[in-house]
This record gives C-alpha cells, sequence and structure tokens, in this order.
C-alpha cells in the first residue's frame, strides 16, 4: 500500500447515482507502529471490554482503528461521531475500500 493512496466514489447500484465525496483528498496517514503493538492490533475500545470484533476499520485521518459496523462496538462509527474523521479504510486483506461517514459512499484506490 503506498502512501499517496487517492481514493474514488465506488459505483453502488443500490444507491443514487451522483453521490459525491469531498473527502477524498485526505492523504492516508502513515501508521507509526509501535514495538509490541503489532500482535494486539485491534480494536482498543473493544480490548478494553473483552469484546470481540468482526472486521476492523482504520480512520484515514489519524490512523485509529476501529471494529466495523457489524461488530458490537461499532467503535469506527463512534469514533466518527466522535471527532469527525470522515473516512474510515477496511482492514481486511481480502478487502480494499473505504467508506465515509457523512456521505455514506464506499471509496475504492483509483
Ligand atoms: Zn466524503
Ligand atoms: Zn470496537
Ligand atoms: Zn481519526
Amino acid at each position: 500500500m503506498g502512501q499517496d493512496t487517492a481514493w474514488s466514489v465506488a459505483p453502488d447500484g443500490g444507491r443514487p447515482q451522483g453521490r459525491t465525496c469531498s473527502h477524498t483528498v485526505t492523504p492516508t496517514p502513515t501508521p507509526t507502529p509501535t514495538p509490541g503493538t503489532a500482535l494486539g492490533e485491534g480494536c482498543a475500545d473493544c480490548l478494553a471490554r473483552g469484546w470481540t470484533w468482526v472486521r476492523l476499520r482504520r480512520c484515514l485521518t489519524c490512523g485509529h482503528i476501529g471494529c466495523c459496523d457489524s461488530s458490537r462496538g461499532r467503535h469506527a462509527y463512534s469514533h466518527y461521531l466522535a471527532t469527525g474523521h470522515p473516512v474510515a479504510a477496511s482492514m481486511a486483506p481480502d478487502e480494499d475500500w473505504a467508506w465515509c461517514f457523512p456521505d455514506e459512499v464506499f471509496l475504492i484506490r483509483e
């Protein structure tokens, strides 16, 4: 994954056409992995409660990791509500997309 990732709105037949996202210029932050955290990478809010999650999403603004809307905690969404950071990318290795909360659109890499 490059550091200059550009995102574009994905076509989605289930949504009205013409949706746009004004947040795609948000640069992908360069994560600064702290030694020792690699094994425990996950949703910190869930870990603190002993909960499990379904999928993880990484905030493209600050690198916060939260769980998806299918998870019990929905902490990626909580993070958006708390911070206003609009876009979170899926961290699943088989998924390559991001979700813009305020615009409610999927974003794909250009
Ligand atoms: Zn947007
Ligand atoms: Zn969580
Ligand atoms: Zn954030």
